[in-house]
């Protein structure tokens, strides 16, 4: 063993008085490594399960209900550690486990999204061009159109009929299955097209599925393809074309998650925002036996575009399941939400080797250095962000950090460069504190987003330790 140097002052009292950025990968144990890589393999199964709203519903639930969960129902009196769940409409979840403490002191909430960037198809979606059968989209969320082009895509959702039957539709992630696909240029007739700016490289009306290529031989009929197509899906699924109407079906790349890079410290998939932080909840909300307070986990809806609807965060859905909750306590529900404490789960963007120069280095997120705080997000002078407490700040970081979590904060990008928003400002609107925390993401809104196991697993960490 070698005698340890004498430390110079000045050394002792920079490791006193100033911070010390450092990864999470160069602060970890072996050990803590192979749990974020394990915990890593139930996070890559949740993201090829479920790629829309609609799936991640239905994975929460069967995994709620192999952990003890049962349907919520209003008007019934749970006793502490009692675990249910509350489907909204088929789209959002609300999860919870019943404390020791009175809801007087409030409950604590994780709250991540389940929806993700995607292509939706139109009303009228089916139409023949040039003998092939194409379907018409409408981008959901923030995407930059020249990422959907030449990818394998699949088509998700579900097809409500006049009857009111309904079907369910997913094509393209079975090994057997054909997948979907939108064109583009070659680059040898891409001269005019090329001189378009990046965001008008692919336009909107250019985001065309293609979707058949064979005739219904018969010279009576002008769209031979089309027919041919439509009669296809009508065999698997007995809809016709007007039927498009009412379904909501989703476009998203085909491919399954992904580890990324020789070291395998990287996951690549779909819809990673904001399933990275929407998994690490639920994990932590199932794992979670005879919390202090009433804990809930919220996996919600069109957080993308903007939280609207019923099914958005902006909606009174999770208003009216606390105050069912507490009206069976005999407490005001107002006082439940004033007491309430929220981590509001979204991702951030994580710092680019190649464009680092979006972010300012000082407050940017890093991969690998865990589960990232960000006080405020918003854009142009923090416009309609949360802007959390700093008294919150300090609670949720001292929990942190008696957990021994690997967590930083961090800016989504530059001042004056874009940004962006979380449900963060609409639970505030509620009356209750709330801070942004989540997983950098590299990619971000792209078919093929990256995230660092260790900040997935310090997510989880991070989560547990808040709701405990
Ligand atoms: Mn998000
Ligand atoms: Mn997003």
């Amino acid at each position: 063993m070698s005698e340890e140097k004498e430390k110079s002052v000045g050394k002792a009292l920079q490791e006193k008085l100033l911070t010390n950025r450092r990864s999470g990968l160069l602060r970890v144990e072996a050990d803590e490594l192979a749990k974020a890589d394990s915990f890593c393999e139930g996070y890559m199964k949740f993201l090829d399960d479920a790629k829309t709203e609609r799936e991640a519903v239905t994975a929460a639930i069967a995994l709620a209900e192999n952990n003890g969960f049962m349907p919520y129902e209003v008007g019934k009196a749970y006793s502490a550690g009692e675990k249910v769940y509350f489907n909204v409409r088929g789209k959002s979840l609300i999860l919870c486990v019943f404390g020791k403490n009175s809801v007087e002191s409030g409950v604590k909430i994780l709250a991540a999204h389940i929806d993700s960037p995607r292509l939706d198809l139109k009303q009228h979606p089916l139409y023949e061009s040039t003998e092939f059968a194409l379907l018409k989209t409408h981008y959901y969320g923030g995407i930059r159109k020249y990422q959907w082009v030449t990818i394998p895509l699949a088509l998700h959702g579900v097809i409500f009929k006049a009857d009111g039957s309904c079907v369910t539709v997913n094509i393209g992630e079975d090994e057997n299955d054909p997948v979907f696909c939108v064109t583009d240029l070659l680059p040898h007739l891409a001269q005019e097209q090329s001189k378009r700016t990046l965001a008008e490289g692919i336009k909107g009306e250019e985001l065309n599925v293609m979707i058949g290529s064979r005739p219904f031989k018969d010279d009576d009929v002008s769209e031979k393809v089309k027919l041919n197509v439509m009669k296809i899906l009508n065999e698997k699924y007995g809809v016709i074309e007007d039927d498009f109407v009412s379904a909501e079906l989703e476009v998203v790349p085909a491919f399954k998650a992904k580890n990324v890079g020789l070291d395998c410290g990287l996951i690549g998939a779909y819809g990673q925002d904001d399933r990275v932080c929407a998994y690490p909840a639920l994990e932590a909300i199932l794992d979670c036996d005879n919390p202090e307070d009433t804990v809930i986990t919220v996996l919600t809806d069109k957080e993308e575009i903007g939280s609207v609807g019923p099914t958005g965060l902006s909606s009174a859905y999770l208003r009216h399941f606390i105050e069912s909750v507490a009206d069976m306590a005999g407490v005001a529900p107002y006082t439940v939400i004033k007491n309430s404490k929220c981590l509001s789960a979204d991702v951030t963007a994580a710092v680019d080797p190649t464009f680092s120069d979006v972010c300012e280095s000082k407050n940017a997120s890093y991969c690998g250095y865990g589960i990232a705080m960000s006080k405020y997000t918003g854009s142009r002078g923090k416009s309609g962000c949360n802007d959390a407490s700093a008294e919150f700040v300090a609670y949720v970081r001292s929990v942190f950090e008696q957990d021994g979590v690997i967590w930083q904060t961090g800016e989504l990008g530059r001042v004056d460069l874009g940004g962006g928003g979380t449900v963060a400002a609409y639970v505030g609107n509620m009356d209750m504190e709330v801070v942004d925390v989540g997983v950098p993401v590299l990619c971000m809104h792209s078919p093929f987003e990256i995230t660092s196991k260790l900040d997935v697993y310090m997510a989880y960490k991070g989560f547990s330790a808040f709701i405990k």
